[in-house]
Order: structure tokens, then C-alpha cells, then sequence
């Protein structure tokens, strides 16, 4: 398994690998670390986010955004460049190929779980066809709860 995430210490994105024998999670240059509990890890995929701790981890595609929008950007423009040149058919067919080249790829592309309160991303887990998927009322109370330690944060006067 591979954990994607983004270093506490000094906020760089890390990668490190992980499988059920490691014992610590860490970054190879700041030096921080945590330990992983016996039992985080089980069947293959991990029960709470070993980056922070947090019990709640979505899972979704490790589909880029950005390639899926560049697949059907370049479609379009194709598509528009085979219609300019009198082409209808070919500019329609041009269009379906990306769109299928865009499905096919998000069919094939295996799922991560995601941290709702980190975002570490944890790839190549095992991982049970029922886990939950993104829900947005989760995600917001997340995002509220770091809001307010953000405010609280700056309420007490410490350099952020
Ligand atoms: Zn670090
Ligand atoms: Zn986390």
C-alpha cells in the first residue's frame, strides 16, 4: 500500500509504503513521525487515516481530474478542427472516441481512500466493494471543524 500525504512537519507531499509489518509512517526529511498502531492495518487496508489519526476515509477513483478534463479538451478541439475542415462525421466520431477513451479509463482505474481530514491518499489498499463513498455532510463538517482551529489558532496569536 502506498500513502500519499501531505508531511505535518514541513507540509511537502510524501510518499511512503506501507504494508501491514511497518510500524511508523514518517517523512524522510523533516523527521516527523507517528507510530502505526497495532490492528490500523487490517486486511489489507487501513481502519483510520494513519497520518492523523481520523476514522472516516472515502474512497474513490485515482482518477486525475485535470487528465479526464485534457482527454475531453483535446477531443473538443479535434473534433473542432475536423469540423472547420468540412468533416462532420469525423468530427463527430472524433468526439465519441475521446469521450469512450475518458469512461474506459475511469472504468480501469483503481480506487484510493481518501482522509477526510488530511487528504492522504491511500493507494493499492484492499479494499471491501461497501465502503462508503464521498459523502459531501462529512466533508463539511471537516472542513468546519479545521475552519474553527484555523480561527482559534489566529484568535490566539500564535504565527499560523
Ligand atoms: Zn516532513
Ligand atoms: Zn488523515
Amino acid at each position: 500500500m502506498q500513502v500519499l500525504f501531505n508531511c505535518p512537519g514541513c507540509e511537502q507531499t510524501r510518499l511512503a509504503a506501507i504494508d501491514s509489518q511497518t510500524e511508523t509512517i514518517g517523512c524522510p526529511e523533516c523527521r516527523w513521525s507517528r507510530p502505526i498502531p497495532p490492528g490500523a492495518i487490517q486486511a489489507g487496508a487501513p481502519q483510520a487515516c494513519l497520518v492523523c489519526g481520523c476514522g472516516d476515509l472515502w474512497r474513490q477513483k485515482d482518477f486525475p481530474q485535470k487528465l479526464g478534463l485534457a482527454i475531453v479538451a483535446l477531443g473538443g478541439i479535434l473534433s473542432t478542427i475536423a469540423f472547420s475542415l468540412y468533416m462532420p462525421l469525423t468530427s463527430l466520431g472524433v468526439l465519441l472516441a475521446f469521450a469512450l477513451a475518458d469512461l474506459l479509463l475511469f472504468t480501469f482505474m483503481k480506487d484510493v481512500l481518501v482522509c477526510y481530514s488530511c487528504h492522504a491518499r491511500y493507494r493499492n489498499a484492499e479494499l471491501r466493494d461497501d465502503h462508503p463513498r464521498f459523502n459531501l455532510e462529512t466533508a463539511e463538517r471537516y472542513r468546519q471543524e479545521a475552519a474553527r482551529l484555523e480561527n482559534s489558532r489566529h484568535a490566539a496569536g500564535s504565527p499560523p
